[in-house]
């Protein structure tokens, strides 16, 4: 009895499964960050040698479909991270604004960080909300910015 050296409806089956699994891992419709750069080389490597293209050309495509999602996950990462840059100095940008007046809820002095605002050691040292308002409602009466006309109907006819 010859034993299976070969059982091509197995290794179809194997194959389609092999296929479906780095179909799932590339996640091509996914955001670039979900999908893995090698399962995407893996798949075209095993499409251009399962339909006779050159072992080199293969290859050569492998790599490249790696190195464009690589890229694009470079990109990607970069902006995620000046994204991150640009609120905290926004943040930071607004918290010294803040600073600037004493805290009508906690009674924090000016440049002093208000109590008792939640976890310490956050990233976030919000102050409280009426102090924020008033630092910027403060700040805004500073800046020579154009005037807010709040002109409606006129409410009293003298
Ligand atoms: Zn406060």
């Amino acid at each position: 009895m010859p034993e299976e050296s070969f059982n091509a409806l197995q290794f179809a089956n194997d194959l389609a499964h092999f296929r479906a699994h780095l179909e799932h891992a590339a996640n091509e419709y996914h955001p670039i960050e979900q999908q893995d750069p090698a399962a995407a080389a893996l798949l075209v490597v095993i499409n251009e040698l399962t339909t006779n293209t050159d072992p080199t050309t293969a290859v050569a495509r492998a790599m490249t479909a790696f190195n464009r999602v690589r890229d694009q996950q470079r990109e990607h990462e970069h902006a995620v991270d000046s994204q991150r840059k640009q609120g905290a100095a926004e943040l930071a940008a607004e918290e010294e604004i803040t600073r600037k007046v004493a805290c009508p809820t906690c009674g924090a002095e000016a440049s002093l960080s208000c109590v008792g605002t939640g976890r310490s050691g956050g990233i976030r040292k919000k102050s409280h909300a009426d102090r924020v308002r008033l630092a910027r409602s403060l700040n805004e009466g500073d800046a020579p910015t154009a005037p807010q006309d709040v002109s409606g109907q006129s409410t009293a006819p003298m």
